[in-house]
């Protein structure tokens, strides 16, 4: 492998700069041999994988470290990139968006620094992952959960600054959040909202503080290193159910978005539901080749074969209720009722079907971390995927257009539609889940040359993206193009003036420091 260095500096200027960085965290702190550093490569590289890797890896212990490895790359133009964990699977895992940054692991500052059992909230720091702060509040007998994604591996905090969601009503982590310790580019430390007021313990009570609210800009952003986080944890309720309902047909998704919006609006629907087509529920139970050896896409007749062979739907309902068990029977009631008007729709509670998707959907929503959703992955020998994730109102007419704009790129790219639609209040994640073989360049270029053409499609309609892999990050920022780009100018006007030297994980989100822009890195 040869080894990627960050633009500008040579093999001397670079040694110089890791011996900085070996003497501002300890020797034993610093990955820079090939070996290691491949641990930090993106596990399912879009790109060549060769493209998107580090330079070195450093990993700080404390606030006052995390200042000297900002000090050393001011001095030396090293770029860094700053993770917590770095799983981020789909996204690009922990590498960094510029060939040959200098990653920032910060997985050593692992503190659970507070969990409060009266008003339900936790402080914590980067490395702290979802398992181990849902081990913290079991093994404690504490009466709250916290809310977790798809994989339970990861940071706590890494995923709520790329707005990671999750199932129960806490799904929204950006929403649930509430305060921040941010080191900036130079390194002033910096507590947002009421972490302001020294001695304060509204800190993690109230979001807001006295001024600007600035938490915001350091998620999905490269404006700073976040050293501590508190969120707020959900009340363990008295009782809960998880179910699922098939829908029969592929056009059933009108109607049922229609009813669920209601549903999620006036409350009858208290969690963040998701609705997965068939193939990405046939994933989880047998790689792609026990069901269709052919070339394509998995034509419709073998997805109704599935369906009948799994006792699927075309489209599968996964949601949740809580409460004691005479308001979850009235919930299911009403739910019933509401769907009941779709033909063809059945209703399972969680045990009376065989299905391992709701299986597992059952620990989720009921903030059970695990890894089981993972199991997706062996669709293809060498499984990955990568995401085209575009929001869509929570109307019938909508959800029907983006899927088939992205059903009808499947069949012109050879894909596999793999739809899991997450829904949020007024408006779903369309989670396409584009899975692909990593080891097959052929399969690669096409998958990247399918989730570009899905981007500029959404967008010519109005639907931007939510988030997005590192390949993808420049063209899905180009969509934001209302006046004129205004909305880069002005990340662009904060990247300069917080980071002027763009020492801060440059291109991520698109945003490049004045020195990289334009440059096609
Ligand atoms: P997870 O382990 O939950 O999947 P990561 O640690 O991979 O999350 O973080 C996801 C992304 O969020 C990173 O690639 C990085 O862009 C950003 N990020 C993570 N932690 C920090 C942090 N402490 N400060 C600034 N940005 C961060």
């Amino acid at each position: 492998m040869v080894r990627k260095l960050p633009p500008g500096l040579n093999e001397q200027s670079f040694a110089d700069a890791v011996a900085s960085f070996r003497r501002a965290v300890g020797d034993k702190w610093v990955i820079d041999d090939d070996a290691q550093l491949a641990n930090y490569r993106d596990p399912f590289a879009v790109l060549d994988p060769e493209h998107l890797t580090a330079s070195a890896v450093v990993m700080p212990a404390s606030v006052e470290e995390v200042q000297a490895v900002l000090a050393v790359a001011n001095d030396t133009g090293v770029p860094l990139s700053p993770v917590s964990i770095g799983k981020n699977l789909g996204y690009g895992g922990p590498a960094p968006r510029l060939p040959g940054a200098v990653v920032v692991d910060l997985k050593r500052m692992n503190r659970i620094l507070e969990v409060n059992e009266k008003f339900g909230y936790a402080l914590v720091e980067p490395g702290v992952s979802f398992m181990e702060l849902d081990n913290y509040l079991r093994e404690r007998g504490i009466d709250f959960w916290v809310d977790v994604p798809d994989l339970g591996w990861g940071s706590v905090l890494g995923n709520t600054l790329e707005r990671g969601v999750g199932y129960t009503a806490y799904g929204d982590h950006f929403a649930i959040q509430c305060g921040m310790e941010v080191v900036l580019a130079d390194g002033d430390v910096v507590r947002t909202g009421m972490g302001g007021v020294p001695g304060s313990s509204t800190a993690q009570l109230f979001k807001y503080g006295f001024g600007p609210v600035y938490d915001g800009i350091f998620t999905q952003s490269n404006f700073g290193i976040v050293t501590k986080m508190g969120l707020w944890l959900l009340p363990k309720p008295p009782g809960y159910q998880a179910y699922m309902i098939t829908l029969a047909h592929e056009e059933d998704l009108g109607p049922f978005v229609e009813i669920l919006r209601t549903l999620k609006m006036n409350g009858t629907i208290t969690n963040v539901p998701s609705l997965r087509s068939v193939l990405l529920d046939a994933a989880a139970v047998a790689p792609r080749s026990h069901f269709y050896s052919g070339t394509g896409p998995v034509p419709d007749s073998v997805s109704r074969k599935i369906m009948a062979d799994l006792n699927i739907g075309w489209w599968n309902f996964y949601g949740a209720m809580y409460g004691p068990q005479a308001s979850i029977d009235l919930q299911w009631q009403t739910v019933r009722d509401a769907f009941s008007t779709i033909p063809g729709a059945s209703f399972y509670l969680a045990g009376e079907h065989d299905s391992p998707v709701l299986a597992t959907r059952a620990k989720v929503m009921a903030c059970q971390p695990n890894l089981e959703t993972a199991d997706i992955f062996q669709w293809f020998d060498n499984g990955g995927h990568v995401d085209f994730a575009p929001l869509s109102p929570a109307t019938s007419e909508d959800a029907l257009s983006q899927y088939a704009m992205v059903r009808d790129a499947c069949l012109e790219f050879g894909k596999d539609y793999m739809g899991n639609w997450i829904v949020g209040r007024r408006e779903m994640h369309h989670i396409q889940m584009t899975m692909f073989d990593t080891k097959d360049p052929d399969d690669r270029t096409r998958t990247l040359a399918f989730t570009k053409q899905l981007i500029r499609q959404a967008a010519e309609r109005g639907y931007g993206a939510y988030r997005a892999h590192p390949a993808i990050m420049d063209e899905v920022a180009a969509t934001f193009s209302f006046n004129d780009g205004a909305l880069m100018r002005l990340s662009e006007r904060v990247k300069d003036a917080l980071d002027p030297k763009g020492i801060l994980a440059p291109g991520k989100q698109g945003i490049w420091p004045k020195s990289l822009r334009g440059k096609g890195l």
